[in-house]
């Protein structure tokens, strides 16, 4: 999931406006419960306490343009009519709502990273899109996640009782060779892996199946 928090001077950004179209996102942001239902709401009935008109919806999955032209199909007038549009969605979905609609597009949350949900509110990172995955090999644990030196073949140096000496938490490689052990699989902590091309993670990327 991609998790995401309220911008917290977002109403700086809307003051100069009249007409403001609110895009909540029905996936990601209403799990983060900083784009859904509630929050859009919340924020269009702040905007109409500040003498401005807001209307708002919560579009399933505002980063899929076809779902993004189905789901306002019935708001074509009011979309043209507005200044321009809060989305309440991450940055993709921003950008792809700025694509969608020719319109100036104020980001109304923070896109922090790809996490997992423990409870909401607690949210952790476990992967940066480096396309291509070696969870496998790791036993389901990710290095270029998790072990703040990105290594990928077992641990540096600094590691100290089983500790990590860039922050206080186990030792990434540590945890992965428990993994490995445990199912039996310790000859794969031997195996060297080539340097990662962190170049790839610096283009532009693009996928087409
Ligand atoms: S190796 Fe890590 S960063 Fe790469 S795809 Fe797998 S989980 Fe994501
Ligand atoms: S101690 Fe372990 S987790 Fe920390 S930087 Fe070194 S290899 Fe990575």
């Amino acid at each position: 999931m991609i998790i995401t928090k309220t911008k917290s001077n977002l109403l700086d950004y809307v003051k100069k406006y009249n007409k403001i179209f609110v895009i909540g996102c029905g996936t990601c942001a209403t799990k983060c419960q900083t784009g859904g239902e509630k929050e859009v709401e919340e924020l269009v009935n702040k905007i109409k306490n500040m003498n401005k008109i807001a209307i708002g919806k919560v579009v399933e999955s505002p980063c899929d343009l076809r779902v993004l032209k189905r789901d306002l199909m019935n708001y074509k007038n009011e979309i043209n009519d507005a200044e321009v549009i809060v989305a309440l969605c991450c940055g993709v979905g921003a950008q792809t709502i700025s694509e969608f609609s020719n319109k100036e597009v104020i980001p109304g949350l923070d896109t922090l990273f790809i996490g997992m949900v423990e409870r909401i509110g607690r949210f952790y990172e476990k992967c940066r899109a480096c396309g291509n995955c070696i969870l496998y090999e790791t036993g389901g644990i990710c290095p270029i996640t998790n072990c703040p030196k990105r290594l990928l073949n077992g641990p540096c140096g600094g590691m100290r009782d089983r500790k990590c000496e860039v922050n206080d938490k186990d030792c990434t490689w540590v945890i992965i060779y428990e993994r490995l052990k445990k199912y039996g699989r310790e000859e794969d902590f031997k195996k060297i892996r080539e340097a990662f091309d962190w170049s790839n993670i610096s283009k532009s990327r693009e996928f087409m199946r």
